[in-house]
């Protein structure tokens, strides 16, 4: 009854940050995969190809969504309950045995549950959108969600620079919060390398227009990325390149070559030249020294291994991460600690 053509109530991707994570996010696709698709570490979309979707559909979409609310919030209600309860869903069930293995079932009734308060737009590049499309879409998801409290999703560089600052006004008032940008790098001979697809300055630029135009914004960074060629530079114009957008956080996502991707291949036959673990953090200690930032610098993924001289992990992989400049000290003394234990090991699930 609510399905669209896929049979899902609405459609959902595979990727999100972790921060935007858990039963409390909606996952929802206003793209399909990567429009540029090209990076030579990323295995994300290698196979799939990048779509737009209609305006139409997309609203089909939240349409259906906010058609099954209503159908939970009466059920919920005649039960006496003001709020969706867990005994709506086994009603709404019974009344539409087709979504009993649903998964964007699953991933609407857990949002609702918790408040329906976040959402994460899928996929790689919303901001590819026409900008008056984009604007249509996420005032009318906010009109038919007024519970609604912050909507993030991933943003390139190179499609932020490019857009006009009036336009990322537009989208911002329209209701989009947070962008999630992969910067990897700011060194220009490695950026070339990895076909990021951007230079330093276009990095500088669109995350200064995003910051400008409002939004909170998280840059990504991959420690070891240029393997022990591109180590020191990398460091350096990384930190040059965050300095100068100076964003709300830095994210540090250690790299590490996944099969199926050119760097893999490289890696194989030699041509590039792993760090060691304690090369890693060396290269970690140059980059956070010449941070000259306000930002939260944050090691929220699995990839961030190191060991303190106890046993347990060297940094905290909370969200919101260690506050700068205030912290800095204390990051750098975290560092000098790894460095003395040595980090002989990788974990069992990050070797190759
Ligand atoms: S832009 Fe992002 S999703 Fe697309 S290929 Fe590069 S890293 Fe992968």
């Amino acid at each position: 009854m609510y399905a669209n053509n896929t049979g899902q109530i609405f459609e959902t991707g595979v990727y999100r940050p972790p921060s935007e994570g858990g039963s409390n996010s909606l996952l929802l696709r206003f793209t399909r995969n990567c429009p540029w698709n090209k990076c030579a570490f990323c295995a994300m979309y290698k196979t799939e190809k990048f779509e737009l979707r209609p305006v139409g559909e997309i609203k089909a979409d939240i349409d259906a969504m906010a058609a099954v609310r209503d159908e939970l919030e009466e059920i919920s209600q005649r039960h006496g309950s003001r709020d969706i309860s867990r005994e709506a869903a086994v009603e709404f069930l019974s009344r539409h045995p087709e979504y009993n293995n649903s998964q964007s079932f699953a991933i609407l009734f857990s949002w609702l549950l918790s408040g329906g308060e976040t959402v994460f737009l899928q996929d790689a590049n919303t901001l590819i959108m026409k900008t008056h499309n984009l604007v249509e879409v996420l005032q009318y998801l906010r009109h038919r969600f007024p519970t609604i409290k912050r909507i993030t999703t991933y943003g390139r560089s190179g499609t932020l620079a490019r857009k006009k600052p009036e336009e990322l006004d537009a989208i911002r008032e329209a209701g989009l919060d947070r962008l999630h940008i992969g910067m990897e790098s700011g060194d220009d001979e490695l950026l070339k390398r990895i076909r990021k697809g951007v230079d330093s300055e276009e990095h500088i630029k669109g995350g200064r227009k995003a910051v400008d135009a409002g939004f909170e914004v998280s840059e990504y960074w991959m420690p070891g990325l240029g393997g022990e060629e591109h180590s020191e530079s990398h460091a350096r114009e990384t930190a040059r390149v965050l300095n100068e957008i100076n964003p709300h956080y830095i994210r540090s996502r250690p790299f590490r070559p996944l099969p199926g991707t050119p760097m893999y291949d490289e890696y194989q036959e030699g041509s590039f030249r792993l760090l060691s673990p304690g090369q890693q953090l060396l290269e970690l200690r140059m980059t956070v020294e010449g941070l000259e930032v306000t930002s939260r610098v944050c090691f929220d993924h699995a990839g961030n291994y190191w060991r303190s001289r106890g046993g347990s992990l060297l940094f905290s992989h909370d969200y919101e991460g260690y506050k700068f400049p205030e912290r800095k000290p204390h990051v750098l003394a975290l560092i000098e600690e790894g460095l003395q234990y040595g980090q002989q090991r990788m974990p069992e699930f990050l070797r190759l």
